[in-house]
């Protein structure tokens, strides 16, 4: 359990959001990029979503603000909605626990009733995310693996699945 009674230690949850994100999608792929082994620079799909998220989302009454030198943040203050802009739908699990994770960690620093937003401006569907008793137990399992892979020597051995054809590390784990 993370929470000692009512005071959480922070050193157990500061992780970047893109961890919560990649230790769903693929440990290994958590353990490179935790590792500074990053090839995100080189991948078409993540420039991608860079540019649709600089281009397609109407930020008028967001801005993007920075926590603890730890979290960035596109942040909506008059309705405490928290945004992310995804390219596709393929991680959708991902997506949604590395914005229960900011939740969470605003949670933990006394800013309650926060709530998140998806967007996937491709297929124009937008989710809503709110953190529940049962999403935030399960993000302190996720939580836990995390840092068990960012703290462990070993890679976790490649495994081929569909995810692989995204991920732009499959570069270095198949050719
Ligand atoms: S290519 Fe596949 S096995 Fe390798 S890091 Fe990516 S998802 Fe994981």
């Amino acid at each position: 359990m993370i929470r000692p009674a009512d005071e959480i230690d922070f050193s157990l949850i500061r992780v970047r959001g893109t961890e919560v994100n990649y230790y769903i999608v693929c440990p290994r792929k958590l353990w490179f990029f935790s590792h500074g082994i990053e090839m995100e620079r080189t991948s078409d799909r993540v420039a991608l979503g860079r540019l649709l998220h600089e281009e397609s989302y109407p930020r008028a009454h967001n801005r993007e603000i920075m926590i603890d030198n730890l979290l960035r943040i596109d942040f909506n203050e008059s309705t405490g909605t928290i945004h992310e802009i995804k390219l596709s739908r393929s991680f959708e699990r991902a997506h949604v626990y590395q914005l229960l994770y900011y939740i969470y960690y605003l949670k933990n620093k006394g800013a309650e009733r926060l709530t998140g937003v998806i967007n996937y401006p491709k297929s124009k569907r937008v989710q809503r995310i709110d953190l529940t008793p049962e999403n935030e137990a399960e993000l302190e399992r996720i939580l836990a693996g995390v840092r068990e892979i960012k703290s462990s020597q070993k890679c976790p051995p490649a495994k081929y699945t569909r995810k692989c054809r995204k991920c732009s590390y499959e570069e270095l784990c198949w050719r």
